[in-house]
């Protein structure tokens, strides 16, 4: 388990059960693979509970960040 402190302050950790995420692109994704494969291949997202940030977690422990922008409607709403 990594903890790492958000910009906002609030310290998270990269086992959070409600807002970790493993994140695979539709190509890596494969029924047929082992569920430890598919972990394997995943980018560990963190979301900030408080300021709704995600970070996301690259092998070596580089960070990136994003920070949530304003809330748009689809253009067919
Ligand atoms: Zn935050």
């Amino acid at each position: 388990m990594a903890k790492i402190r958000c910009k906002c302050g609030t310290i998270l950790r990269d086992d959070d059960p409600h807002d970790s995420f493993f994140m695979l692109s539709h190509e890596e994704f494969d029924v047929d693979v082992s569920p430890e494969l598919l972990l394997g291949r995943a980018l560990l997202v963190v979301r900030c509970p408080v300021c709704e940030r995600l970070w996301f977690w690259h092998e070596g422990g580089k960070l990136t960040e994003y920070v949530k922008g304003e809330d748009i409607l689809p253009p067919d709403a």
